[in-house]
């Protein structure tokens, strides 16, 4: 196992719960980060794995609070291994009806959040001179989505972002990729209208749903060994929904 802790944003439900579940089984130590903390403490009690685990409840749109929490962590387990910016939110309506505020907090969130993590982690995986940045967007950042306009941007900006933070901190072996996730049952996706689901349904071409294990399983490649020549990339899991 690598040295250090591997952040997981957004780590209490959903996608980033099957993360931490799977890194967890992996031997990773983790620094689970949610706004929530009695549901993440709940988490912890259920991860199993050889590895050192804890939680931080913090807003990933707070700047200060993610500065501390990564300071914290670097003080608990000696070093930042890797992060995995998951944290992720909809506020969904069509642009003609999408309130600035609904723009503005979906951005603070998904992609301002997703920098402010990255540049707090930076300074110490370059120092160390190892570091393992994943960044989860969405395929509708790549295709964009008619009543998303908020969402998809955010998401864009972050294939963006870590694109320019792999060409920024690759002379130090610090690799950054981006996970791109199609339709995953999750809360998120729990309110989508029967007939929508139906509809997205007869675009995936392996036929069914993803589950967060589907994502979880492709992070955990981009922290192996086995990824240590890939940086800059983005990931699709999608059941071929955009191939
Ligand atoms: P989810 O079930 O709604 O979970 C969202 C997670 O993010 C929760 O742990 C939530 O915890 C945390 N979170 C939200 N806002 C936060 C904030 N301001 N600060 C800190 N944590 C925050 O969503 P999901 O489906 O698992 O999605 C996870 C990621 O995958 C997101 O980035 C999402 O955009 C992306 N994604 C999902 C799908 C899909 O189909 N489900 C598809 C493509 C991409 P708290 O509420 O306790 O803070």
């Amino acid at each position: 196992m690598p040295e250090g802790a591997v952040i997981v944003t957004g780590a209490n439900r959903g996608i980033g719960l099957a993360i931490a579940g799977e890194l967890a089984a992996s031997g990773f130590d983790l620094a689970l980060v949610a706004r929530d903390s009695e549901r993440l403490d709940s988490v912890l009690a259920g991860l199993a794995g050889p590895g050192r685990f804890v939680t931080h409840a913090a807003d990933v749109s707070d700047n200060a609070a993610v500065t501390a929490v990564v300071a914290s962590v670097k003080e608990e387990f000696g070093a930042v291994y890797g992060l995995v910016n998951n944290a992720g939110m909809t506020r969904d309506g069509l642009l003609m009806r999408m309130r600035p505020e609904d723009w503005q907090r979906v951005l603070d969130v998904n992609l301002t959040g997703t920098f402010y993590f990255t540049r707090a982690v930076a300074p110490l995986m370059m120092r160390q001179r190892e570091g393992r940045i994943v960044n989860i967007s969405s395929v509708v950042g790549m295709t964009g989505n008619a009543g998303q306009a908020n969402y998809a941007a955010s998401k864009a900006g972050v294939i963006a972002l870590t694109k320019s933070v792999a060409k920024e901190l690759g002379g130090r072996n610090v690799t950054a990729n981006v996970v791109a996730p199609g339709f995953i049952t999750t809360d998120m996706t729990a309110d989508l209208p029967e007939n929508v689901k139906a509809d997205l349904l007869k675009q995936i071409p392996l036929k069914r749903f993803g589950e967060g294990a589907d994502v979880a399983a492709v992070v955990k490649f981009l922290l192996s060994p086995a990824a240590a020549y890939v940086t800059g990339q983005v990931l699709v899991v999608d059941g071929g929904m955009i191939a």
